[in-house]
């Protein structure tokens, strides 16, 4: 059971005047598992449930609200990466998350499992990227928890985060919501997050051109939310990319959606590299873009409230709901042909996220 701030486990060989010239070992006092606490996780991500020091976290939603709650684990590599870090990764992928259920994102836990030998300093740079995504995104990390495992074992660290967000809309959005007729808004351009991660790793000359689109989605959806949009489904454009995600979205809400493709924004880098690394950008991890579907007749203020946004300039509607075949996405190209999209089969991209 996570605690509050359970951050234990967490033991170093050594005492700790020297933080940066060290790392994290098996073994070890209470006295270090103390000093980590207190100079690497809770100068970070102080707050009053954190530094209550009891067994978990008490929160106060507004009463009344409905919550939305999600978790997910990130293992990616390397876990410095143009445009981001393992730490910025796992902070906004649950924070979208719960953006994504329309919810607006509370309160986080973090699981760090930490390998052996890895260096303090790079948990300190991972910690202070988390601590910062959190703020960005309105979060507190009131909860977590901290284990080794020997090296060899891990591959430097891994982060895990749950999330709790309050529900302030009415709105039930989520794919049971979507109806023939309505619109699918993506918001912004594609492929970003996989090809930095993807041409960092095959060494490629233009790896630091291409930064991920890491980003926290807050703001943009709940301008939309906001505005009284009638939203029914938002969906973040994760592993498997635009394809996938619209096909789970037809699949669970048994509707069929037609793709627009010629619509889709690559960027010519993006593009380009998708071509040499044998990809196609419509399967490529996203991390800071999503979908929208909302009634066709509200489509053009959606679009010009994203349009706004700083990240969301390139917002356009890429495709329309159909009462069927139900759970199939067509997707017409450039040259006016069609085929049926697949979800991404097997792992084109491990370790992404
Ligand atoms: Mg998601």
């Amino acid at each position: 059971m996570a605690t509050s701030a359970d951050l234990s486990g967490l033991q170093c060989p050594v005492p700790l005047p020297h933080r940066t010239e060290i790392t994290v070992g098996h073994g070890g006092g209470g006295r270090l598992t103390q000093d980590l606490l207190d100079r690497v996780f809770r100068p970070a991500f102080g707050n009053p449930a954190l530094d209550s020091q009891h067994d978990g976290a008490m929160l106060m939603p507004p009463v009344g609200c409905r919550l939305a709650f999600t978790t997910d684990s990130h293992v990616v590599s390397p876990l410095f990466f143009p445009g981001g870090d393992i730490g910025e990764l796992a902070v906004n992928g649950t924070v979208n998350d719960l953006c994504m259920c329309g919810a607006r994102p509370r309160w986080l836990s973090a699981g760090f499992i930490l390998e052996e030998g890895l260096p303090i300093a790079t948990l300190e740079r991972v910690v202070a990227s988390m601590r910062d995504a959190a703020q960005a995104a309105g979060v507190s990390i009131v909860t977590g928890d901290t284990k080794v495992v020997e090296r060899g074992k891990g591959d430097g660290l891994y982060v895990t985060t749950s999330g709790v967000g309050v529900i302030e809309t009415p709105l039930v959005v989520a794919p049971s919501s979507i109806r023939a007729g309505d619109v699918v808004i993506l918001s912004g351009d594609i492929g970003r997050h996989g090809i930095a991660i993807m041409a960092t790793r095959a060494g490629l000359s233009f790896e630091s051109e291409i930064q991920s689109d890491c980003a926290p989605l807050v703001t943009p959806v709940h301008a939309l939310l906001g505005a009284g949009l009638e939203v029914h489904c938002l969906r973040d454009l994760t592993r498997g990319g635009l394809a996938t995600a619209l096909v789970e979205l037809a699949e669970t809400a048994h509707v069929g959606i037609e793709m627009d493709t010629a619509n889709v924004p690559v960027s010519e880098l993006v593009q380009g590299a998708c071509e040499i690394l044998g990809l196609d950008p419509l399967y490529v991890a996203n991390e800071g873009r999503f979908v929208c579907v909302l009634p066709e007749s509200q489509a053009t203020r959606a679009l010009s409230i994203l349009q706004k946004s700083a990240l969301e300039q390139s917002a356009v509607i890429i495709g329309r709901v159909t009462a069927g075949p139900a759970g199939q996405v067509t997707q017409r190209s450039i040259i006016g042909s069609e085929r049926i999209v697949d979800r991404l089969s097997g792992e084109q991209l491990p370790r992404i996220c």
